[in-house]
């Protein structure tokens, strides 16, 4: 036990560094973009014109990276509001649908009438997104993305699964992949933050994580978040044990 505090202390502070450094770097590429861009519009048919966009795309990319660092530092201040899942998955389909291109067949099974969850919508959305570019890099040759929404029988939790048939993952992988700055993409090509940000972003809410897994047939992430009771003049669930939350 002792050691797993020290090893939660050390990421904590790990985490804080993370955040800071990216905050910091974060203002300075909002400032490369904003030239970048000024530049670009200046210099309209120019033959360096394609030069200073891929300046402005660096400059996205690296926001992008920075953000996702903010979050999971969790120095992101969260906004909660009350949403239902399937339409924060129907208004993402078409933006995860570019995001696969032509190769990744994306269906979504959407089942209806979920009770509503309570989170901040960004970070859901960048949850979906890490698991849809997972699953994207586990399908080089193409492949199948089904991302699907249900609530569990006593309608307490709702899930969110995002399964593909791309290369699965081995033992060792798994039990690893939620280890911030864990990757197996190689240097400069994954941060090894994805699913760390996810589990941190998940647990905040209340919800749980897990991945299952089969070498070479795919990955499933399924993602179980609390649904929230307020607006519902039901009487109260019987009382479950705090486990059930998930830790
Ligand atoms: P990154 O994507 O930057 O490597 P993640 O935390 O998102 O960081 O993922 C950690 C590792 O877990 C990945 O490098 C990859 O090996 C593995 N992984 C995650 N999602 C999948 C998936 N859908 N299929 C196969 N492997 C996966």
């Amino acid at each position: 036990l002792e050691q797993r505090l020290r090893q939660s202390e050390r990421l904590d502070s790990l985490g804080q560094l993370a955040g800071g450094i990216a905050h910091d770097f974060n203002n300075i590429l909002a400032v490369i973009s904003g030239y970048a861009e000024l530049l670009s519009a200046e210099l309209e048919d120019h033959s360096c014109r394609p030069d200073v966009q891929a300046i402005e795309q660096a400059a996205a990319r690296g926001s992008g990276l920075t953000r996702q660092l903010l979050i999971f530092s969790r120095l992101e201040p969260s906004r909660p509001e009350t949403l239902d899942l399937n339409v924060v998955a129907a208004d993402m389909q078409r933006l995860l649908g570019r995001t696969l291109g032509e190769d990744i067949e994306l269906s979504t099974v959407l089942t209806p009438h979920l009770p509503p969850i309570t989170m901040d919508r960004s970070k859901l959305e960048q949850v979906l997104m890490n698991a849809v570019m997972n699953a994207r890099a586990a399908m080089p040759s193409g492949g199948r993305l089904t991302i699907a929404t249900a609530a569990d029988l006593a309608a307490d939790f709702v899930h969110l699964t995002i399964t593909d048939t791309g290369c699965g993952m081995p033992p060792e992988v798994i039990k690893r992949a939620f280890e911030p700055f864990f990757t197996t993409k190689g240097r400069g090509k994954g941060t090894g933050l994805g699913l760390a940000t996810a589990y941190g972003v998940v647990t905040d809410a209340g919800g749980t994580i897990a991945l299952e897994s089969q070498l070479g047939q795919g990955t499933t992430v399924l993602v179980r978040l609390p649904a929230s009771h307020e607006a519902s003049s039901a009487p109260a669930p019987a009382v479950r044990p705090a486990s059930a939350a998930g830790t």
